[in-house]
């Protein structure tokens, strides 16, 4: 039998009980770490993703009382409102979207030779996904005067010269938008926020950077210790839960540091 400490800790634990979470980009890297998070907290999540063969794997390792796959383009509006509606229908209610979903450019130039194909791609994902992910929460989360909205930028989208442009003009731009809903959106009881990590090894970075340039980034920046899917995902809960009741709008940097830097150049 559990001792009472147990049983507090595991109440403890379950920070998000009976919550509903639609998560976009959650078959893989920071979203996949987040929805394995939220559901250990006691919430349902809908992992909405293209990559149909990763998002159905982890809802079976989930479960189907705790993990449901809706194949989504977060680039097409109508795909956007069916995930909506498809986690309202299945579990009732929306109360978290954490719209994560995001892609690097396939190249990087110099803004004199930006190559508009890619600009524009990178955009629809990561920009034009985001705003229809805030409008489709927005309208599922309005009636019932509640809901949490979690938005994934980039400590890129802070700062010039750090990455490819196009990248970072989608994440500065997912921070406006962020602001933009924030200010809309809290008379209905609803906060949204954005998460704003460093570099962390996951499929799309992995993909872009060798590793041991992530792990170099990391070593320098973060005295040593290396950003995490899981580290995001701890900030995506405590975005997600009461804990955070009274803030929204806000960027949450994860970046250990690296922003408030102003040293002499080396
Ligand atoms: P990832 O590539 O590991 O996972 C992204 C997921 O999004 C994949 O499962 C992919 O299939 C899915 N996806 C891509 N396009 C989609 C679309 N159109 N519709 C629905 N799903 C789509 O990436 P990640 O590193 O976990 O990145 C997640 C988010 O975090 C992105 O927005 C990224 O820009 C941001 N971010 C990542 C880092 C990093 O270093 N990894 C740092 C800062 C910000």
């Amino acid at each position: 039998m559990a001792s009472s400490t147990q049983v507090a800790m595991n109440a403890t634990l379950r920070r998000l009980e009976d919550k509903v979470a639609v998560i976009t980009g959650g078959a893989a890297g920071l979203g996949e770490a987040t929805a394995r998070l939220f559901v250990r907290n006691g919430a349902r999540v809908v992992i909405v993703d293209i990559d149909d063969e990763a998002g159905e794997r982890l809802v079976t390792e989930l479960g189907d009382a705790s993990a449901r796959y809706v194949h989504c383009d977060v680039r097409k509006e109508s795909d956007v409102a069916a995930a909506v509606t498809y986690a309202v229908s299945t579990f009732g209610k929306l109360d978290i979207y954490f719209s994560n979903a995001g892609i690097y450019p396939t190249s990087r130039t110099s803004m004199d030779n930006l190559d508009m194909d890619n600009f524009d791609a990178v955009m629809a994902t990561n920009l034009r996904g985001t705003v229809l992910s805030l409008k489709y929460a927005a309208k599922a989360m309005i009636p019932a005067k509640q809901g949490v909205i979690i938005c994934t930028a980039s400590i890129a989208g802070m700062f010039g010269g750090m990455t490819a442009a196009s990248y970072a003009i989608s994440k500065a731009a997912i921070i406006a938008a962020v602001h933009c809903a924030s200010a809309e959106l809290s008379q209905h009881g609803i906060r949204v926020n954005t998460i704003s990590p460093f570099s962390v090894a996951t499929p799309l970075t992995l993909k872009s950077f060798r590793q041991e340039v992530i792990k170099k980034l990391n070593n320098r920046e973060l005295a040593g210790s290396i950003l995490t899917p899981e580290s995001v995902a701890d900030a995506a809960l405590f975005l997600a839960s009461s804990e955070s009741a009274f803030m929204s709008g806000h960027n949450l940097v994860l970046d250990g540091g690296f922003s408030t830097r102003r040293g002499p150049a080396q």
